[in-house]
Parts: C-alpha cells; sequence; structure tokens
C-alpha cells in the first residue's frame, strides 16, 4: 500500500509563503494498493491537482473509490474540480456518511447546482456511483474498509483500510470524547478507548491534530483533536506511524515544525512510541507489502 498527499489543511486553502511545505491545500490523500486499486481519501482543494496527475498519467483509466469523512466543505471542495470525472470513459464510486436530510448523492447534487457551481453532475462524462454509509465493514476487491463515527458536528466517519497486510487509518474530524486531553490522557472516556481501538494495530494512521491544548480548551465542540490525544492513543495501540495532519489555518510551517518538536519533548521518556510525524503535501509514505498475516487483527 501506498499513501501520498494532496492536502493537509483544514477548514480553508491556505496558501503562502508561510505553508509552503507543509502545504495549504485542504484535505485529500491518494492511497494505492499493490493490486493497483485507488482510494482517495476526502476531496479537499488538493483533489484539483491529485485529479490533474491521474489525468496526464492514465488519461484513459480513470476509475477509483472516494472515501469521504463528510460533507463539511473543506472535505468535498476539490470534488468539482476533480478533471477525472469529467473523463468519458471514467467511473467513480464516491462514498460518504448518510445526511440527516436526503443522500450523499442529493447533497452533491446540491453542491454542483446553480447558484453555488455552473455544471451540474448530470453533465459530468463519466459515471459516478454514490453509496450512502454508516458504520460497518466492506470489501472492494481484495481490499476490507471499515468505518466508524467520528465525534465531529454532524455525520462523520473515519476509514480503516487494510490490504497487502497492511493497515491504513484515516480520521478526520475528530474531537476527544473525555475532558482529559493532555499525553497522560488519565480519564480515557470508554468512547476514546473503543476509537483507539479503531486506530490499534495499523501501520500508519492519519488524524486530524488542529489545535494545541489552549486552543482546544477554547474551541471544544468544534470537532478537532490535540496532538496529545492523538499521539497517546496511537502508542497505546501499537500503530506503528502516525502522521497529524488537518492543520488549522494559523499554523504557519514554523509553527508545525515547533508543535511537533513539543510532541517529541512530551513523550520522550514513554515506551512503544509510533513514530510521529506531520502531514506535508507531496509526501509519500510506501507501507509496502506485509508478508503472510502480517497485519494486525481488528
Ligand atoms: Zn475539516
Ligand atoms: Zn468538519
Amino acid at each position: 500500500m501506498w499513501v501520498r498527499f494532496w492536502g493537509t489543511r483544514g477548514s480553508i486553502p491556505t496558501p503562502g509563503p508561510h505553508t509552503l511545505r507543509y502545504g495549504g491545500n485542504t484535505t485529500c490523500v491518494e492511497v494505492r494498493t499493490q493490486a493497483g486499486e485507488l482510494f482517495i481519501l476526502d476531496m479537499g482543494s488538493g483533489a484539483r491537482e491529485l485529479g490533474a496527475s491521474l489525468i496526464a498519467s492514465s488519461p484513459s483509466q480513470q476509475r477509483g473509490h472516494i472515501l469521504v469523512s463528510h460533507l463539511h466543505w473543506d472535505h468535498i471542495q476539490g470534488l468539482p474540480f476533480f478533471a477525472p470525472l469529467y473523463a468519458p470513459d471514467g467511473f467513480w464510486n464516491i462514498y460518504a456518511p448518510r445526511p440527516p436530510q436526503g443522500t450523499v448523492g442529493e447533497a452533491f447534487a446540491t453542491q454542483m447546482s446553480a447558484p453555488f457551481f455552473p455544471v451540474t453532475l448530470d453533465q459530468l462524462t463519466g459515471r459516478v456511483q454514490f453509496h450512502d454509509l454508516k458504520e460497518g465493514k466492506f470489501r472492494i476487491g481484495d481490499v476490507t474498509v471499515s468505518t466508524r463515527s467520528l465525534n465531529h458536528p454532524g455525520p462523520t466517519l473515519g476509514y480503516r483500510i487494510e490490504a497487502d497486510g497492511v493497515a491504513l487509518v484515516y480520521a478526520c474530524d475528530h474531537e476527544p470524547y473525555g475532558k482529559d486531553v493532555s499525553a497522560s490522557c488519565r480519564e480515557l472516556d470508554p468512547q476514546d478507548c473503543a476509537h483507539g481501538d479503531f486506530l490499534a494495530g495499523a501501520d500508519l494512521v492519519i488524524h486530524d491534530a488542529q489545535y494545541n491544548i489552549g486552543e482546544f480548551i477554547l474551541k471544544r465542540g468544534w470537532g478537532h483533536s490535540v496532538g496529545e490525544y492523538v499521539v497517546e492513543l496511537c502508542r497505546l495501540g501499537g500503530v506503528k506511524h502516525v502522521v497529524l495532519t488537518h492543520h488549522d489555518p494559523m499554523r504557519t510551517d514554523l509553527i508545525i515544525d515547533e508543535s511537533l518538536e513539543q510532541l517529541r519533548r512530551t513523550f520522550a521518556d514513554r515506551i512503544g512510541m509510533p513514530m510521529v510525524t506531520a502531514a506535508a503535501e507531496g509526501a509519500v509514505i510506501d507501507l509496502g507489502v506485509a508478508d503472510g498475516d502480517g497485519c494486525s487483527a481488528h
């Protein structure tokens, strides 16, 4: 399994000289399995460049599975600009949590309609099939996809993708359930334990960590995580590598560097630490193929 980051920002695209290294596009991650199956995690503004890259590499082979965490703007705003949807032979499956009213297809039809956008869904030249999801598990070829509800305003799902003997979890956007978000997480809420189980054993966890603890206290209820909580859950769950993402628009490259350093200092004496990095646009992570049943049972 192979992963590439095309968007790493939360809330709104944040281009400019202070976000060059970690990136200004909103969240979008490309995942490919050894067999060539393509998954796209969220369709933030990074999806535009991903789409251009797909068209450039294979103009006539446009198909894949788009897993949308939720329908907030920063997770879908790249979809109308995703060129492969306009490829005549394309076939795209788009999955998202079912909205409180209507269907996923109806929600995207609203996004792509006047007065919001000049092209409507039925004008797309490729085939698009929408899937309304809730918590559960399904298979696409030899890939298993599990979903779990996240703590965020409106229906939101995390995705766990298992293939090639490795496991990847994408959890955006999510707020801790419990009050204690410090590095010790002493009073871990049972729902946070269940969230930790969803992450446990993964080779790679890509997780919302929009706020530091000070910001989190002021913005509780906005639906986002802090690095300390994410790293501790991943440490307890034996995760190999955690990538912090959905960077706040106020986070410059320097602030992200400092936050990472602070986290590494905080956890310096802990055993069983995962590798901890911050998502950067253009970064590639090759998870390879594990032998036998190398992926964790879950
Ligand atoms: Zn978001
Ligand atoms: Zn959101």
